[in-house]
């Protein structure tokens, strides 16, 4: 069996100046991986390596962040789906920009999870709703203090523990003040969203 225009291939990466685009991974509905060949100038065809390849057609991906381009091979003929994302680059502490890494996000939160009842999919999910708050601002590049501060809300909603070690790191509590402070703050919240849940 091989490979036909069913394939479908889920984002792309390229580094390029103007337009940045993240591959992610390949899917080929009939083989199950197709992985497609990029070169810094535009893809190959994932079939037949022919460098050039002709969009049929464009459209806007229903996280309205993508764009989904229907792609046919001039050479072989056939047809395949790239998913083009703009890589969001965040802005160190020490100036450097690297590409967002959702990977990094976790990492950071598990640490506080250590002893929590939190689930490897739970840090997934956490790790994907800070992306798409990130990407709903439509900037290019964000700080990375606005990485931290995204992670706050989804994390309070998983476990108030790894919440308030979190924070204490990340908003550099120095002292018991700080921390009832922050202790405050979360039962205010609470009582605020027991409230609205009853209205
Ligand atoms: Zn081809």
């Amino acid at each position: 069996m091989s490979c036909n225009d069913e394939a479908s291939i889920a984002a792309v990466a390229v580094r390029n100046e103007d337009t940045q685009f993240d591959f992610v991974d390949g899917l080929c509905k009939t083989r199950g991986w197709c992985a497609p060949t990029f070169t810094l100038d535009g893809m190959h065809c994932p079939f037949c390596k022919n460098p050039d390849t002709k969009v049929v057609d464009t459209r806007v991906g229903e996280d309205g962040y993508s764009i989904r381009r229907r792609r046919e091979c001039p050479k072989c003929s056939r047809r395949f789906t790239t998913v083009e994302t703009a890589t969001l680059m965040v802005i160190k502490r020490s100036g450097n920009v690297e590409p967002f890494n959702r990977d990094k996000v976790i990492t950071g939160v598990r640490k506080a999870c250590q002893g929590r009842p939190i689930k490897e999919e739970d840090l997934k999910q956490l790790g994907q709703r800070v992306e798409e708050d990130l990407r709903a601002r439509g900037l290019a590049q964000v700080p990375s203090d606005e990485v931290g501060r995204a992670i706050l809300g989804p994390l309070r909603d998983l476990d108030e523990v790894a919440y308030m070690r979190f924070a204490s790191v990340y908003q550099e509590f120095n002292n018991l003040e700080d921390f009832e402070r922050a202790i405050k703050e979360l039962r205010d919240q609470e009582s605020k969203e027991g409230n609205e849940s009853h209205d």
